[in-house]
């Protein structure tokens, strides 16, 4: 198995030094600039990061657009576009039969890790690199950012700096689980050893960085007993000798003492042990820190640093996202102002689904929740993965929420089936929409008169599957 493994890691290194040739080749005949599509989410916009820098350094120039997905329709007003090198990142691989269809002049190079509809891989006018083309699962062990790097660091080893941007792009699309795996640990170990990233296992917390350590402790995914309120929170830091303000400011993780961290983890083990919650001790994870970004910002952590991005994208301000990662001053205030909204949009969201129980459909652990024009279709996606993290009863989620075209964004989390299956089926029977995701998430667009019949299909083939299983 592992011999295995390393043989098709090689074979994949090898396929990207082609389809390094196949590029270099590709520009050499073209006078224009070269035509970037990436996606929207953390992972999109950290692929694109890496391929600008990339290029600057060639002194080549480029286009980029970010989209929220490749559809047939944009496919084909891309390919009418002026350019002849394009590169889709972070998607292109689930529509590919569609882009080798539509770009018979051009040349594309394709860099993306969701699974594809066909095992293509190139031919004249189209590259195509993904790892699961040579048995590598894209959906846990890299991600497009990763690709891209690879694809970068094939070009010019000085590249090696753009490895964290890969691993804000890998955590991003929640390729972190206790750690990194394939050719993610793979990069993250050139990050490491140009001391460009610091990994130190810590109590799972999100906001390290940036936020008040009693609302951490309040929110952490780690549970903690008898800790509800945010006053509980306080009082349980100062029952232990942590004052959680200094000068008048709340602490953040960041401004306790080893000493002190150390004696929060003992604390939190012992409430856990009273209360005989399964492995009491288990509340480590690993803080990934940015070495070369200010202490006590978002951009030195970069779970933190990829939702921002995350945010930027669903928000519609995905170049605020990319000039971040570029490291613009301007574009990084601009951001923090973007996540804040967004921080708004979703908790309106979560209120709306709150106050509209009547309207959810629980049945068979699975959850439908329809938000029409209630929430903002762009954040369905962060919806459904919120509410099926804290509902462990729930496997499958569906939200769906209304786009201003006659359209309804769907968004699928999964816990057990492969949902990216499941939604193919269900779109193959209702005859239209769009498609696309990996086994845990996964979304379709769909006309917005179709969502009822799309709704009882759900059911009927979750219900077949789980019988025939
Ligand atoms: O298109 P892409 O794969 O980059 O989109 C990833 C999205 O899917 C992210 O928003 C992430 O939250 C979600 N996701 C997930 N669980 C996975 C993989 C992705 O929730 N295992
Ligand atoms: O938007 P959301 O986070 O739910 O997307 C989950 C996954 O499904 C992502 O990988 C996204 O790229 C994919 N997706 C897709 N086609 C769609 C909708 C979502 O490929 N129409
Ligand atoms: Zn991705």
């Amino acid at each position: 198995m592992e011999q295995e493994e390393k043989e098709n890691k090689q074979q994949f290194y090898q396929y990207i030094e082609k389809a390094k040739q196949w590029f270099f080749d590709a520009i050499k005949k073209s006078k224009k600039p070269i035509r970037i599509i990436s996606h929207f989410d953390a992972d999109g916009i950290t692929s694109a990061a890496i391929l600008i820098k990339t290029l600057d350094r060639l002194n080549i120039e480029y286009v980029v657009s970010i989209v929220e997905q490749l559809d047939a329709e944009n496919i084909k007003t891309f390919s009418e576009q002026d350019f002849d090198v394009f590169i889709f990142s972070d998607l292109g691989s689930g529509p590919i039969d569609t882009i080798i269809k539509e770009f018979s002049k051009n040349k594309v190079l394709v860099l993306d890790h969701h699974k594809p509809k066909q095992n293509f891989k190139f031919n004249e006018n189209i590259f195509h690199v993904n790892p699961h083309l040579f048995g590598i699962d894209g959906n846990s062990q890299i991600s497009g950012a990763g690709v891209c790097f690879l694809f970068s660091n094939s070009i010019d080893k000085n590249n090696k700096d753009l490895s964290v941007l890969s691993l804000i792009g890998a955590i991003g699309d929640m390729q972190e689980n206790n750690g990194f795996k394939g050719l993610n640990k793979d990069i993250l170990e050139i990050a490491e050893n140009n001391k460009l990233i610091k990994v130190k296992k810590a109590i799972k917390l999100f906001g390290v960085q940036t936020r008040p350590l009693h609302k951490m402790l309040q929110y952490s995914s780690v549970q903690i007993p008898e800790l509800n309120t945010e006053s509980d929170a306080i009082q349980f830091l100062k029952s232990i000798g942590i004052e959680p303000l200094k000068d008048g400011k709340w602490k953040r993780f960041i401004d306790l003492t080893e000493k002190e961290k150390e004696r929060l983890a003992t604390a939190i083990i012992i409430k856990r042990m009273n209360s005989n919650i399964k492995s009491p001790e288990d509340i480590f994870g690993y803080n990934y820190t940015l070495e070369n970004e200010k202490q006590g910002t978002i951009f030195r952590d970069i779970r933190e640093f990829s939702t921002l991005l995350n945010a930027c994208g669903r928000m519609n301000r995905s170049s605020i996202g990319l000039g971040s990662c570029l490291g613009y001053e301007e574009e990084r205030k601009k951001a923090l102002r973007v996540y804040k909204e967004y921080k708004r949009e979703i908790a309106n969201a979560l209120r709306w689904t709150e106050e509209n129980k009547d309207k959810l459909i629980v049945k068979d652990n699975i959850m439908v929740i329809n938000a029409e024009d209630n929430i903002l279709h762009t954040i369905a996606g962060t919806i459904a993965s919120i509410v099926s993290k804290s509902r462990k009863d729930i496997k499958f989620i569906i939200s769906m929420a209304r786009r201003d075209d006659s359209k309804t964004k769907v968004s699928i989390r999964s816990v057990d089936e492969d949902a990216r299956d499941i939604i193919k089926q269900i779109i193959d029977e209702i005859g239209v929409g769009e498609t696309g995701g990996h086994k845990n998430a996964a979304g379709a667009i769909i006309p917005t008169e179709k969502e009822k019949e799309f709704v009882t299909k759900t059911f009927e083939i979750i219900k077949n599957n789980r019988l025939t299983k």
